[in-house]
């Protein structure tokens, strides 16, 4: 889609009619729980009041979700049927592209050319990828002895809940919601109470494309409450979530003390981009380096921000990687010519600011960017050298826009050093060496590895974390769709 002028967004803001009560059983109703404000984060202002639901209202909403699981209202229809609504649904987010892309602007502070070029159209199409799959995957029949018959059939699990972060939030939804419906599962949704907004709107245009009531329902409000509800909720058969390490953990504890809920997790990362020495396109790799770590102001569970280059080409891929950063454009998210819009919240920024300095501390040197600027959440890309192992910034996921780079010698030493963190999402790897690429491509832990480019793969391939940066856990692909279903075997005797 065409790109259009910052006047002709923030009008679109002006205009927008939001959605501000939680979605249940079709509708939106107002939740009984301590009201909470969207912020723009570009702004600081307030873009709405929401209402939030208590715990009670999250056990009423699952007894709506397994009311509309049991009769099959949607598990029960055919395979074409669900296939073709969902199909609609993407059709309508696509229809809605530009009004989906300003919510998810002003509330979370991301650039509008994002989320027009790549997050809205990504959701509709994640929507019909998992759409086309439904009439596609197929069960099994076992070499089973010839007086038995043994059928290995998917079922869907039941009643799903899905936590989501605020990094990419009608993304992030999007992400767990079509595979989970695509299945046939009911679907209890939380967005984070920072971007609640674009999930709203989705269960709207959900509603449109006709899933039925109560198979869909977004419920508001803090993971302490709402969150907390789903987690320990005694019948909820999964609950998968895209956050931060601590609370996925947490979530694995508490399916245990209560009904062994499957947990399906995507949690932090820490990521290392390592560029060899017979990479001869340095241009590209600088390119490539400066959008995997400042790409979504580096609140991204992928971003790369570990750059690791060896000693030979240190200083030509150094210039050029700072040359880059000095060039992208921070500041108001609506405007589409601006890079990196603002960070999600006050605090936020505050931590990021503080590792900042924490760096300049620790002794790594600061070539470019750390800076607070304008009125809102900004702070300009940084580009720091001479990090070592030791640093807290080398370890810690800071999920900000700040680039940390480090030498290395030997190839040995590269994949240790990649390799040497709690975390295991996604790693890139630069080299015009085939053979290279794939001997350490195998040498690297991490769920997703990108040669030559900077990527997390596409809705066809599964993304998700080594380590603890997952836990059973992979979106995208016919292997997210199956990871929503059980499993049953049926032995037929044949005598
Ligand atoms: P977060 O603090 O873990 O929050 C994520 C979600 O969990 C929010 O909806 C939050 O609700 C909820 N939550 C918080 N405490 C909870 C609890 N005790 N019980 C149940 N739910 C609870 O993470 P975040 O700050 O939003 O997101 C940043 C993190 O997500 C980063 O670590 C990043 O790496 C990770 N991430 C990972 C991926 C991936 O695919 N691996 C993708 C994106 C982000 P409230 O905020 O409303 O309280
Ligand atoms: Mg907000």
């Amino acid at each position: 889609m065409e790109l259009k002028s910052r006047e002709y967004y923030a009008k679109t803001a002006e205009n927008l009619k939001l959605h501000t009560d939680p979605f249940i059983n079709g509708e939106f109703v107002k939740g009984g729980g301590k009201a909470f404000d969207s912020v723009n984060p570009a702004t600081g202002q307030v873009v709405a009041t929401l209402s939030a639901n208590t715990a009670e209202e999250v056990y009423a909403a699952e007894k709506i979700a397994r009311a509309a699981f049991e009769d099959g209202r949607w598990s029960g229809k055919d395979p074409a049927e669900r296939k073709k609504i969902l199909m609609k649904l993407g059709d309508l987010i696509e229809e809605n592209l530009e009004e989906l892309a300003v919510i998810e602007t002003i509330d979370s502070g991301k650039p509008i050319f994002d989320n027009v070029t790549g997050d809205v159209p990504e959701t509709a199409e994640t929507f019909r990828f998992h759409a086309e799959a439904i009439d596609k995957i197929q069960d099994a029949i076992t070499a089973g002895d010839a007086a038995h018959l043994s059928l290995v059939v998917r079922e869907p699990l039941g009643v799903v809940a899905a936590i989501i972060p605020w990094n990419f939030p009608m993304q992030m939804a999007a992400w767990k919601m079509a595979p989970i419906l695509a299945a046939g599962n009911s679907i209890i949704i939380k967005p984070s109470s920072l971007t609640p907004l674009s999930i709203l709107k989705i269960a709207e245009l959900a509603k449109e494309a006709g899933i039925p009531d109560g198979v869909l329902n977004v419920v508001l409000g803090s993971g302490s409450v709402v969150g907390n509800a789903l987690a320990e909720h005694p019948e909820i058969e999964g609950i998968t979530f895209t956050g931060s390490t601590v609370v996925g953990k947490d979530l694995l504890v508490r399916s245990g003390q209560t009904n062994a809920k499957r947990v399906f997790l995507e949690m932090g990362g820490k990521n290392p981009c390592v560029v060899m020495p017979d990479c001869k396109d340095l241009d590209r790799a600088a390119e490539e380096a400066v959008n995997a770590v400042f790409w979504n102001m580096g609140e991204n569970c992928s971003s790369n921000s570990k750059l690791i280059v060896h000693k030979d080409i240190h200083d030509e891929l150094v210039k050029l990687v700072v040359e880059k950063t000095e060039a992208l454009k921070t500041g108001d998210p609506l405007d589409p010519e601006m890079n990196l819009g603002a960070l999600v919240e006050v605090p936020h920024m505050e931590s990021v600011l503080k590792h900042i300095r924490l760096a300049q501390e620790e002794g790594a040197r600061l070539l470019c960017g750390g800076e607070k600027i304008g009125d809102g959440n900004f702070i300009t890309p940084a580009v720091f050298d001479g990090v070592t192992s030791d640093m807290t910034m080398f370890r810690e996921e800071i999920f900000g826009p700040v680039l940390g780079i480090m030498t290395f010698e030997t190839e040995e030493e590269a994949v240790r050093i990649a390799n040497d963190t709690e975390y295991g999402l996604q790693a890139s790897l630069f080299t015009d060496d085939l053979t290279t690429a794939h001997r350490m491509s195998r040498k690297l832990k991490a769920g997703t590895i990108s040669v030559n480019c900077y990527s997390e793969g596409d809705i066809g391939t599964p993304f998700g974390g080594f380590k603890q940066s997952g836990f059973m856990s992979r979106d995208n692909s016919v292997w997210a769709n199956q990871q929503f279903t059980e499993l049953k075997t049926i032995w037929i005797n044949l005598g």
